[in-house]
């Protein structure tokens, strides 16, 4: 049904769907397929499709994961109302740039499944091009259990990030992520790439990797804030989670 013509689409939990004004002829609704559901390999934890935000930030398997940033970085959007509504299927097929959870997402090593494309990382969901027509199935998350650092800068609780910083230190590597920019999540892979050089991380790499941070991720102005301020912003939060967690 969803490739049988472009104006029929899933639903997750409808929440963003129903303050946009696409129009849609079908609308696929997955509550039935048991998409809601998270379990646990002995690798991985995974997440259905149809999981609500509020079981992600509750869930002790999610929990566990580096910290909790996953489940923080869901704790911190809108109420529980909303969180009991919306999906993390709808949000990561929704590629938001605001969007908190993806920038969690983007320290962990995450493979995505998809019911015809198959198996695909997070990466390349979020920098292939155009509408995707096919079904989230299920995301699947490393059993990271690093140290995890999640930071969502906005003017009140119930606003969209003015920035989104998220920093992942497991088996001694360093993953450093940054949304809302305003353009979408991003790994920082030249400031990864320097300071998983380093032997030691002192205050003087913690600054250097902050300091390229701003020299090779772009950010921009938006009705939120400046790219200067942005900017700014990342400087402090970047230093602020590498200390974290050390
Ligand atoms: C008022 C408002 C404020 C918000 N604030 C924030 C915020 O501060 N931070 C934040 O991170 N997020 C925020 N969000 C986004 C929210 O967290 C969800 O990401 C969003 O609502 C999408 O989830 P959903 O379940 O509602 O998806 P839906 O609205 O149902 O679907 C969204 C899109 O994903 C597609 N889709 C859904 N599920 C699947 C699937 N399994 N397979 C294929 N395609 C699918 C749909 O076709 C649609 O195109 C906000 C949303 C709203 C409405």
């Amino acid at each position: 049904m969803l490739t049988d013509q472009p104006a029929n689409a899933v639903i997750g939990g409808g929440a963003w769907m129903k303050s946009t004004r696409v129009n849609i002829d079908t609308l696929i609704d997955l509550c039935d397929l048991k998409l809601d559901d998270i379990s646990e390999t002995a690798d991985e934890v995974v997440i259905g499709a149809m999981t609500t935000l509020r079981a992600i930030e509750t869930h002790p398997a999610v929990q566990k994961l580096a910290d909790g940033m996953l489940s923080k970085a869901s704790s911190l959007i809108l109420g529980v109302p909303f969180r009991n509504l919306a999906t993390i299927g709808g949000s990561v097929m929704g590629r938001y740039a605001f969007s908190d959870v993806i920038t969690a997402l983007s320290v962990l090593e995450v493979t995505l499944e998809f019911h015809h494309a198959g198996k695909m990382s997070l990466q390349e969901h979020m920098t292939r091009k155009g509408k995707m027509n096919d079904i989230l199935i299920a995301i699947r998350i490393n059993k990271h259990t690093g140290k995890g650092y999640f930071k969502k800068v906005s003017n009140t609780v119930l606003d969209f990030a003015i920035l989104n910083v998220a920093v992942h230190h497991v088996n001694g590597q360093f993953w450093i992520a940054l949304g809302s920019r305003p353009g979408a999540a991003v790994r920082a892979e030249e400031a990864m790439k320097l300071i998983n050089a380093m032997k030691q991380v002192d205050e003087a790499g913690v600054a250097a990797t902050a300091d390229k941070v701003i020299e090779t991720v772009s950010f921009g102005s938006s009705h939120l804030a400046s790219a200067d301020y942005r900017q700014a912003l990342a400087k402090t939060y970047i230093a602020r989670g590498i200390r974290e967690v050390l």
